[in-house]
């Protein structure tokens, strides 16, 4: 039988929705044909692939023809970033963030040792971002500004449509990796001037192995894959037509849900974050409570490791994390929390829950229960202790 987990480790990765594995499972069974092929079998699927890609046109605000498919978040960063360069040879300049995911920054450091310049905005003990600082950073050398709309550790949401037409104003193209924020917050690409947006289906209840790269009409392109006409000669490799299906459908659940969902997620979240707060003496907010996603909250326990803190939560089938997912096998405090000025002590007693809409507020109560004692003990033994 399959054990219940209490799963609040939604930013790292999402259960599949039921509604989702049911649509895509044809496309791995009975509807195998290749979308390129010219018999009808081949055609059914291609049909399928443009049915997900309106769907998840319409959860961006986006026309069908701006989205190409990929197979990760990871993908879309990567090509948006080296097709903004390879298309603006004469600009050698990237504008980011200390607080972007790896899929951007370790890319920005590659391009660094290729002789890029590439400038890094700071963020405040909230994870806002210093908006002034990045004005000063976008100049007329700028080929490309990449901001994340979402941020993944605290759930912080930056300001995506002011970044962009400062971006514009001085020629440069902009980039937002929402692989946090689709799916989770509305958003109208019709109305923003993005040029490239990333996201990933494993984040909105669809599988692993899918993502998507909206590039706006106009904006031109350099393909990252290159080999067949697939993604309108845009992204080589055959389809991966049940992941997009799955993608489509997951972004259709999206849009027909959020309204209700993000109102019932952000009520558990609060509950859960003021009742952790009141209820564990030295613990802390990381992130800004004002701006931010609504299934997201990073508390520090200080004085006591976050790993620690998830193994014992781990004993009750409890799943959380601490920093990224990515970041968290070593035992350094994230790159966020050491850009927000996280103290030490705080920054390694930080543990992130992430909601989906699959919590209950049943979930919430055992969390409630279960992590006060947790942190007695721990900062009973701690190594830190509390007068050190
Ligand atoms: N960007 C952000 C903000 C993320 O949180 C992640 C995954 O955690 C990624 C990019 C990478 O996405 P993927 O796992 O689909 O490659």
């Amino acid at each position: 039988m399959k054990k219940h987990v209490i799963y609040a480790d939604n930013n790292a990765t999402t259960q599949v929705a039921p509604e989702v594995v049911e649509e895509m499972m044809p496309y791995l069974t009975d509807l195998y044909g290749n979308a390129s092929s010219i018999h009808t079998f081949g055609g059914q699927v291609r049909h399928a692939i443009d049915t997900g890609r309106e769907r998840l046109a319409n959860l961006l605000g986006a026309m069908p023809c701006e989205i190409l498919f990929t197979s990760c978040g990871t993908e879309s960063d990567n090509a948006a970033i080296l097709s903004a360069l390879e298309t603006n040879v004469k600009r050698r300049k990237i504008v980011t963030t200390r607080v972007e995911h790896p899929a951007v920054l370790s890319l920005c450091t590659e391009m660094q040792q290729r002789g890029y310049h590439v400038e890094y905005c700071p963020v405040n003990h909230q994870g806002r971002l210093c908006v002034d600082a990045l004005s000063k950073m976008v100049d007329d050398e700028t080929a490309l500004v990449s901001v994340m709309w979402a941020n993944n550790e605290t759930g912080n949401v930056h300001p995506i449509a002011q970044i962009a037409e400062m971006a514009h104003q001085h020629g440069a193209l902009f980039h937002t990796d929402a692989v946090q924020a689709v799916g989770k917050i509305p958003m109208n690409l019709s109305k923003l001037s993005i040029d490239f947006l990333s996201l990933s289906g494993h984040k909105l209840h669809a599988p692993k192995g899918v993502g998507a790269l909206y590039v706006r009409r106009g904006v031109k392109f350099h393909p990252f894959l290159r080999g067949g006409h697939q993604e309108h000669g845009l992204r080589a490799g055959t389809e991966n037509v049940a992941g997009i299906v799955a993608l489509g459908r997951a972004a259709q659940l999206a849009e027909g849900n959020m309204a209700e969902e993000r109102t019932r997620v952000a009520a558990m979240r609060d509950r859960l974050e003021s009742g952790l707060l009141r209820s564990c003496p030295d613990a802390k907010l990381n992130g800004s409570p004002d701006s931010r996603l609504p299934n997201t909250t990073n508390i520090s326990f200080e004085y006591i490791e976050g790993e620690s803190i998830l193994l014992h939560l781990n004993q009750f089938d409890i799943a959380a994390s601490s920093g990224s997912a990515c970041t968290s096998g070593s035992l350094e405090p994230s790159h966020v929390m050491r850009a927000m000025g996280v103290p030490y002590t705080a920054a390694h007693g930080s543990v992130r829950f992430s909601l989906s809409r699959y919590n209950t507020n049943e979930d919430i109560d055992f969390i409630l229960e279960k992590v006060p004692p947790i942190i007695h003990l721990l900062r009973d033994i701690s190594p830190f202790g509390r007068d050190q």
